[in-house]
């Protein structure tokens, strides 16, 4: 009774080097250095830790904690990064027949300093993720054919998740894009093959050029992103929950999340296109509106426990009127 459902998307680990008190409850400790270092200089740091990422994984890992059958096809290095990403993959039950590992490059890494104050400097290196080409996709295309969503993001070369999205439309497959890591020149096909296109307040920003700080403004860049050929826009917005505007019916939608107390919102973003996913393909009866009220739900959770993919929930773990 499980339908089969794929999502594109990169991989990615992030190595995080905590510096002191950045952790949600941990307490400053003086006498420790709370800066980044400048160049050239060694300093302590009090906490170091290795989690795994890429916008599609996450998402991905989210569907499947939700109880969807996910397939996510990607690249990563043949090397012990790599190994660590497929085994994780599999724990949390993701088909992994289309990651492929490479000897040509290293496993796509985001490494992250954090000082006291929250503030960081991150050096993301793509690495495999680049190497994710045509002829991988023409391996998969059965199961992009034949998947009920498939969800693409920009952490690959554009040009192969915009082919994602064009084999899925060929064959019936409802696409789900998100635009992250957004480019201000992207490719207007994704506009046009993207049956929902859901960005945040910065991605919509530099799409757009519209500064996102509330409502109206979000309801403006869902209007001009329709213009620009999209079937229906989501705009998350925090807190704040989620706008969205439809083609057919071009009169803008809040809908709000649930108020909680936040501890760590990183990832929150993924929570939410993956819960979206999920009931676009296991609900596809329920109205767009309840879809995106059921996520901004499975979305608030994750950001009541820190980290990114430890965040996500587990079915079970829910209320479950969500199902
Ligand atoms: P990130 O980049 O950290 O992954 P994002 O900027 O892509 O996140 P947001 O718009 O911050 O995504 O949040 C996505 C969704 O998560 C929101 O639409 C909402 O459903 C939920 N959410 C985020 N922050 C909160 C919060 N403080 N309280 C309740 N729900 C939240």
């Amino acid at each position: 009774m499980r339908s089969a459902m794929w999502i594109c998307g990169a991989p990615g680990k992030r190595r995080s080097y905590l510096s002191p008190g950045t952790e949600e409850g941990s307490e400053s400790q003086s006498g420790l250095t709370t800066r980044l270092p400048k160049a050239g200089e060694t300093i302590l740091g009090h906490k170091f830790f290795v989690g795994f990422g890429g916008k599609g994984a996450n998402q991905c890992v989210q569907s499947a904690r939700l109880g969807a059958k996910t397939s996510l096809i990607c690249k990563v290095g043949n090397d012990s990064f790599g190994n660590d990403y497929v085994d994780n993959l599999k724990k949390n039950g993701i088909s992994t027949a289309f990651v492929g590992q490479t000897a040509d490059a290293a496993t796509g890494t985001a490494s992250i300093i954090v000082n006291s104050e929250g503030q960081n400097v991150i050096v993301i290196v793509p690495g495999a993720n680049l190497l994710l080409n045509f002829e991988d996709l023409k391996r998969a295309s059965d199961v992009i054919c034949k998947a009920k969503v498939v969800v693409c993001q920009l952490e690959i070369t554009p040009a192969i998740s915009l082919e994602a999205l064009k084999m899925a439309r060929a064959s019936g497959v409802k696409t789900l894009f998100n635009p992250a890591p957004a480019l201000a020149d992207l490719d207007p096909q994704f506009y046009t093959y993207s049956d929902i296109f859901c960005c945040n307040e910065t991605e919509a920003e530099i799409l757009t050029g519209i500064p996102v700080g509330n409502l109206e403004d979000a309801e403006k860049v869902g209007r001009m992103l329709l213009e620009r050929g999209c079937k229906l826009v989501i705009v998350t917005l925090g807190a704040e929950g989620c706008m969205m505007i439809s083609g057919e019916e071009p009169i803008p939608k809040h809908v709000p999340a649930g108020k909680v107390r936040a501890v760590d919102t990183t990832g929150a973003g993924d929570s939410f296109v993956g819960a979206l996913a999920f009931y676009l393909a296991y609900y596809p009866k329920l109205s767009m509106e309840e879809m995106i009220r059921k996520s901004n739900c499975v979305a608030s959770v994750s950001v009541q426990a820190p980290g990114t993919q430890s965040s996500y929930p587990y079915r079970k773990d829910l209320p479950q009127d969500l199902f």
